[in-house]
């Protein structure tokens, strides 16, 4: 067993109120009336303000949304309002405003600090001298907000205009170290109702343009002076705590999300949540272990395999464990590192966990498992104890079953569950996992359609996880390895997997001013190496245990003290470079459920069912003339189909087939 050594909280330096920027409002509350309002970080626990939210008077509904998203980043982050009386109270500019790594302000708050300095819009950038980056958002089509943007800009940039024709936003792709993976992306629409574009001036020679919307400037910077200034002419910050509906993409939120996370992540680097091993998986639902399933044969797939770096997961159904090909078995054996199985639901009967009963749940959760091992006993190949639900529907109650039955997560094309009046937030929609149900770990996946919904989840964090059914490959494997060859375009670190090792290696990282690195991580049982070439110390949070007081946590088999911590228990440990450790936190409410028993009436349902599917896959899918007769038939069809209680499939994308999408038998 390696050593590790255990830290207490004691050992960690503590900064309180010594921070110079805590001094700073304070030495000039009393004598210039600065009202200073502080917020530690929920996720961090390092009180030197990073970031400051610079405010007229007092905090709006936008100040307060730039705080949270800089707090979600896990910056250190506090206001900062200024007011008339400050400005015209004597003291030099350069003490009014802070000295900081970050600020983020409205144009409108710099119009009305710019009207009451002696100096006026143009004692601005003096002003702001002692911030390094300056992110400056909300442009209006003003003279007084065009001011503020050729005073910052240095005449780089004009004013703000109303968009018309091309609204399409274009990522510079020459731009990496503020960009990230959308750089060369065009992700999407600006809303025109909320947005505007730049007007260059003379001296744009001297600005970037980190992303355009269709040929105009949208998110800038340049340098004026000591200061690195960023200008967006996104209207509105996204609300981190707003409801997003199910099959809704966390891209609706770029532009008044992503260049200010951009803006943070470069400016502050390692100090904010990042993730420095993206990782990835294509997982394929539904097919048998047979030469050929559909329009996927196993041969070609490998030859892809072969001929491009990525891996493939096959979302198995348990009720198949007995019908696999030896050859094919075979297949997956010799292809160890890069072929994997998962757990695709039980029987896959239309939306069986998206049931309501925890003991069938449960039942049904420990047979899906139960077969697996029965399949691995047979045919030799392992598989990840990770559920992706059938037509991507579950209930809430579907993840504690899950959890109880020991299952290490869940990956699904939606996030929510589907049989439930709880909304999931933005909040929980960017983050690397959902953990908001049973702190049971629900990750994203998407069709392979869109390139930047992997830039964005990889931005984020989060690994890359595309799904697909056999339907992709009717046109051989063309499609799939372009996708692999521009996905692993984004990220020259991405390193394919299992969905067990993506899983419980997920996390996000952060460095403290001391050099102690944070971890954020999203399964009970998770897996940390050391890769840098030094000593370091960690501390780790589990996700979603903050109401926690303590946990029962083992490191490498041995139980760990788990200490009370600002934002929740954490772990304490050090590594070695080059070591490792396995942490397993201890669930109270993990134990093996009892299998259910299927009635005989339910498994000639379940066989009729599979049957069907399969001819469907294997010969109507296949076939245009028996694809359109069943189209000719699906209105009756669907009505006998449906009257069994049996969904159809949730949208699917673009790219499967017309005769897929109409069948009537389709699902998930
Ligand atoms: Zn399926």
């Amino acid at each position: 067993m390696p050593e590790i050594s255990v830290m207490r909280n004691s050992q960690f330096s503590s900064h309180g109120s010594s921070s110079p920027l805590h001094q700073d409002s304070r030495e000039h509350d009393d004598e210039s009336q600065v009202v200073a309002w502080s917020k530690e970080s929920v996720l961090g626990r390092s009180s030197t303000s990073d970031v400051v939210v610079l405010c007229w008077m007092a905090p709006r509904e936008s100040d307060r949304r730039a705080l949270e998203i800089a707090t979600f980043m896990g910056s250190s982050v506090r206001f900062l309002s200024l007011s008339a009386a400050v400005l015209k109270g004597g003291t030099p500019p350069r003490f009014i405003f802070p000295r900081c790594a970050c600020l983020i302000v409205e144009a409108e708050t710099l119009a009305k600090i710019a009207q009451e300095m002696p100096a006026g819009v143009s004692g601005l950038p003096g002003a702001l001298e002692l911030v390094e980056h300056v992110f400056v958002y909300g442009f209006q089509t003003t003279a007084s907000h065009n001011a503020i943007l050729q005073a910052l800009s240095s005449n780089g940039l004009v004013g703000a205009r109303a968009l018309s024709g091309d609204a399409t936003l274009h990522v510079a792709v020459d731009q990496t170290e503020w960009c990230f993976q959308f750089s060369g992306l065009a992700v999407g629409s600006a809303d025109p109702a909320r947005d505007r574009s730049f007007v260059e001036g003379d001296a744009s020679g001297e600005i970037a343009t980190l992303i355009r919307v269709g040929e105009q400037p949208f998110f800038v910077c340049g340098k004026n002076g000591r200061s690195k200034f960023f200008f967006l002419a996104s209207g509105e910050l996204a609300d981190l705590d707003e409801n997003v509906t199910r099959h809704c993409s966390g891209l609706k939120w770029f532009c008044g999300l992503v260049p200010l996370m951009m803006f943070l992540r470069g400016a502050l680097k390692e100090r904010v949540w990042h993730n420095d091993h993206p990782r990835a998986c294509f997982i394929i639902d539904d097919p048998l272990l047979r030469r050929r399933h559909g329009f996927l044969e196993y041969k070609r797939l490998l030859n892809s395999l072969s001929r491009q770096t990525f891996s493939v997961c096959v979302a198995f159904i348990p009720w198949n464990y007995r019908r696999s090909n030896k050859k094919v078995a075979q297949l997956f054996l010799s292809n160890p590192k890069v072929a994997f199985l998962c757990v695709h639901g039980c029987d896959h009967t239309g939306a069986e966990f998206e049931a309501r009963d925890t003991e069938l749940l449960r039942g049904k959760a420990q047979l899906a498992l139960d077969r697996m091992r029965k399949h691995q006993q047979h045919f030799g190949i392992p598989f990840d104890e990770v559920m992706v639900f059938p037509q991507g529907l579950f209930s809430v109650e579907a993840l504690p079953a899950l959890k109880a039955a020991g299952y290490l997560a869940a990956v699904n094309t939606e996030l929510s569950p589907s049989a439930t009046s709880q909304c999931l937030s933005l909040r929980d929609l960017l983050d690397v996992a959902v953990t908001r149900f049973a702190d049971f770990p629900v990750f994203g996946r998407h069709y392979p359609n869109d390139l930047a919904e992997f830039a964005f989840d990889l931005f984020l964090g989060k690994p890359a996880l595309a799904v697909e059914h056999h339907g992709y490959f009717r046109d051989g494997h063309d499609a799939l390895e372009s996708f692999i060859q521009r996905l692993n375009a984004l990220d020259s670190r991405i390193e394919w997997g299992s969905l067990g090792t993506i899983c419980s290696h997920a996390c996000l990282t952060r460095r403290s001013e001391n050099g102690d690195v944070y971890v954020h991580f999203y399964t009970d049982r998770f897996h940390l190496k050391n890769t840098s070439e030094q000593d370091q110390r960690y501390i780790l949070q589990p996700s979603q245990r903050s109401g926690e007081t303590s946990l029962r946590v083992s490191v490498d088999g041995s139980e760990w003290s788990c200490e009370r911590e600002n934002e929740g228990p954490g772990v304490f440990l050090s590594l070695k470079p080059g070591q490792s450790a396995d942490i397993k936190v201890v669930s109270e409410d993990s134990q093996p459920g009892v299998p259910w028993k299927p009635t005989m009436t339910h498994s000639l349902g379940v066989w009729m069912r599979r049957v069907l599917c399969e001819v469907r896959d294997n010969y109507v899918d296949t076939s245009r003339i028996l694809s359109r007769i069943v189209s000719d038939v699906r209105p009756l069809v669907s009505r006998v189909w449906n009257r069994d209680g049996n969904a159809t499939d949730s949208p699917t994308g673009a790219s499967r087939s017309r005769s897929l999408r109409t069948s009537p038998l389709y699902e998930g």
